[in-house]
């Protein structure tokens, strides 16, 4: 799968649940950290002009606004280190770990040792590993799943099941009992294949008054308002 990228920080252990979880929304408060962004990016060195002249085409592929990709964009104009600016973005100017959610935090922390706790995210790499970096989180999970495609696409390609097992192409020679995949946005589940639906435990994490929690929960999906609802 070339639209799909791992990162391993420590070793998966095949008898344990793997746990896909995604990070905006999810894991940190995205919005509280774009606003941060928005009053501080002018203290990394970048003009007025770059700021607004590279705006328009900071998009993901569903059109919403990239903060990753729009400091791409400045630093590819500006010749700047994308590693160094993102590191002090997230840091020192909007630090991350102020910004994730604590019943995440409790979740990810608790449960670290008992499933194999991933990151499934589709960003721009660079500045999403340096945001998931300075979360502070990194001890407690074991790799990160960087996508370039919807999510959806990535499981009704990468999911099969033989037998009683699961695998998951990212993983090719591992075979699980029970993939897990919590995340925020309904359309992560919207286009998954129907059959996806009994073999992955899927969980909309619609927390009240967030983002896109108008947004109702598709059918068949299981939805919780925090991770503290979650019963594994
Ligand atoms: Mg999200």
């Amino acid at each position: 799968m070339n639209d799909v990228s791992y990162k391993s920080i420590s070793e998966i252990n095949s008898e344990l649940p793997l746990v896909l979880i995604d990070f905006d929304h999810t894991i940190v408060d995205t919005d509280k950290m774009r606003l941060w962004m928005f009053d501080r990016i002018d203290k990394l060195g970048f003009t007025k002009e770059d700021i607004a002249k590279t705006y328009e085409n900071a998009k993901n592929v569903d059109g919403s606004y990239s903060l990753e990709i729009h400091l791409k964009l400045l630093c590819d104009i500006t010749h700047k280190n994308l590693d160094e600016a993102s590191k002090k973005v997230f840091m020192e100017l909007c630090p991350v770990q102020d910004t994730v959610y604590t019943d995440a935090r409790k979740f990810i922390m608790n449960k670290s040792s008992d499933y194999n706790l991933l990151i499934f995210t589709l960003a721009e790499q660079k500045t999403q590993e340096a945001r998931i970096d300075c979360s502070r989180l990194m001890n407690f999970i074991r790799g990160i799943v960087f996508t370039q495609i919807k999510k959806s696409q990535v499981l009704n390609k990468g999911i099969h099941k033989i037998n009683d097992n699961i695998i998951f192409d990212v993983f090719p020679n591992l075979e699980f009992k029970k993939i897990i995949l919590i995340d925020d946005h309904p359309r992560e589940f919207e286009d998954l294949d129907p059959k996806l639906l009994s073999i992955l435990d899927l969980f909309r994490l619609r927390r009240e008054g967030d983002k896109y929690s108008t947004l109702e929960t598709p059918q068949g999906i299981k939805e919780i308002t925090s991770f503290n609802d979650l019963n594994l």
